[in-house]
C-alpha cells in the first residue's frame, strides 16, 4: 500500500494535534560533534576506570527479559544515604527529574489551575504547565536577576497556584534565593512548594534536611550536572503521603533495569561524583572572574556549575554566540528567550583546557 498523501495526513494532524501543541517546537539539542560543549551544564569528566569496570559487570549481570522489580527498596535506601534524605521522607524515581515535573503537575493541576515560578528559570517548568492543561505563572526576576519577593507573595495571593516551582540555584541564571525568602513563599503558597536542587551540589545549602518541616513542600535532584547526563535519573524527595499520590501517576516502569544497575554501581563510589562537582566549583569564580574582566561583559553571581553573562559591548549576544559556535564552542544563548535576559549567554564550567579555550576565543572575537 502506498503512503497517505501528504496532504491529507496535514489535514488530520490539524483537526487533531492540539493547536498550541502544533505551535510548538521541539526541545532543541545542538548537534555537538567535535565541539567543546559548554551549553548544557554536563560534568565534562569522565568516570574513572574502576567505576566503569563496575558499571560494565552490573549491567553484564542484569536480566533484560524481565521488566523491572516492584520493590526498589535497596536502591531508595542507596539514594536515601548516597544524598541526605531524611530517613523518614520518601524518594520518587524519575526518568530525569523531566519526568517528575509533570508527575507533580498531573497529580495537582485540574485544567486551568496555576503553576507559578520566579521567571525566567528553567523553561520546562512552563512547558510541562502547558502540556498538562495548566495555566503558567512566571513572575519576573528583578532587573538584577535577583528573585522579588514581593511579586512573588503578590502572585501567590492573586493566582494561588496549586504548585510553585524554585530552581535554588536558578537555571539559567544562577542565582541562589534567600533561606528566608523560600521561607516565605512556603508559608505563604496554598498547594505544593518543589524545590528543584538541580545545581544544589555546586552551591553548598540545601533544603533536605528540612524538607519534612513543612506540610508543603518537597526537594527535587537530579543526577545529571554531577556526571550522569546520560543516565537520566532524578528523585523527588518528601512525605511519603505527598510520594504516594505522585506515584499514582508515574508510568509504570519508568525506571529502566539497566539505569538503576548503573546507579547502584556508581553510588558505591559517590565520593568520585562529589570530587568531580567540587572540582568544578572551584573552577567556577576563576572563569567568572576572568569573563567579567573581557570588555563590556556583565556576569551574574552563579552558584550553579555555570555563569550567565551578558554582552554590551560592539557585539551583542547572537554575534558572540554565532562567532563562539564557528569556532566549535557551544554554549547557551538566551538573548532572544525573555527580555531580562537581552544579549544573555550561558556558559558552562567545563573541563579547564574547555575554559581556557572559551576565554582565549572570547578574547580574540570582543578584540576584533
Ligand atoms: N531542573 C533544572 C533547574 C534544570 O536546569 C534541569 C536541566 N537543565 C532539570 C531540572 C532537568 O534535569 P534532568 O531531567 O536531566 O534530571
Amino acid at each position: 500500500m502506498s503512503p497517505a498523501p501528504a496532504g491529507s495526513i496535514a489535514g488530520r494532524i490539524a483537526g487533531t494535534v492540539r493547536a498550541d501543541i502544533r505551535e510548538l517546537a521541539a526541545y532543541p539539542v545542538a548537534h555537538a560533534e567535535g565541539c567543546i560543549k559548554l551549553d548544557a551544564m554536563e560534568c565534562p569528566y569522565e568516570l574513572p576506570e574502576t567505576v566503569r569496570e563496575d558499571i560494565a559487570r552490573a549491567v553484564r549481570d542484569t536480566p533484560l527479559n524481565r521488566y523491572p522489580a516492584a520493590d526498589l527498596s535497596a536502591l531508595r535506601q542507596a539514594v536515601k544515604s548516597a544524598f541526605g534524605v531524611p530517613e523518614a521522607a520518601d524518594v520518587l524515581f524519575g526518568n530525569g527529574s523531566d519526568e517528575l515535573i509533570h508527575l507533580v503537575v498531573q497529580a495537582c493541576c485540574n485544567p486551568g489551575d496555576a503553576v507559578l515560578s520566579p521567571w525566567p528559570s528553567f523553561v520546562y517548568f512552563d512547558m510541562a504547565a502547558r502540556f498538562d492543561h495548566a495555566r503558567f505563572i512566571g513572575v519576573p526576576l528583578t532587573q538584577d536577576l535577583e528573585l522579588d519577593l514581593p511579586a512573588m507573595l503578590a502572585a501567590i495571593r492573586e493566582h494561588q497556584p496549586k504548585v510553585v516551582f524554585l530552581a535554588v540555584p536558578n537555571n539559567p541564571t544562577g542565582g541562589l534565593w534567600p533561606d528566608e525568602a523560600i521561607a516565605a513563599i512556603i508559608a505563604a503558597a496554598p498547594g505544593l512548594v518543589v524545590l528543584d536542587e538541580a545545581y544544589q551540589p555546586f552551591a553548598g545549602s540545601t533544603w533536605m534536611p528540612r524538607v519534612l518541616d513543612a506540610p508543603n513542600v518537597v526537594v527535587m535532584r537530579t543526577v545529571s550536572k554531577i556526571g550522569l547526563a546520560g543516565l537520566r535519573f532524578g528523585y523527588l524527595a518528601g512525605h511519603p503521603a505527598w510520594i504516594a499520590e505522585f506515584d499514582k501517576v508515574r508510568p509504570p516502569y519508568n525506571l529502566d533495569v539497566l539505569t538503576q544497575a548503573t546507579l547502584s554501581a556508581v553510588l558505591r563510589h559517590k565520593a568520585v561524583l562529589d570530587e568531580q562537582a567540587a572540582r568544578l566549583r572551584a573552577d567556577r569564580e576563576p572563569l567568572a572572574a576572568a569573563l567579567a574582566r573581557l570588555p563590556g561583559v556583565r556576569v551574574f553571581p552563579s552558584a550553579g556549575n555555570f555563569v550567565l553573562v551578558r554582552f554590551s559591548g560592539k557585539l551583542d549576544g547572537n554575534a558572540v554566540h554565532l562567532a563562539l559556535k564557528t569556532r566549535k564552542i557551544l554554549i547557551r544563548n538566551f538573548s532572544n528567550a525573555h527580555p531580562l535576559l537581552a544579549n544573555c549567554l550561558r556558559i558552562s564550567v567545563g573541563a579547564p583546557a574547555e575554559n581556557a579555550a572559551l576565554l582565549s576565543a572570547l578574547q580574540e572575537i570582543l578584540s576584533a
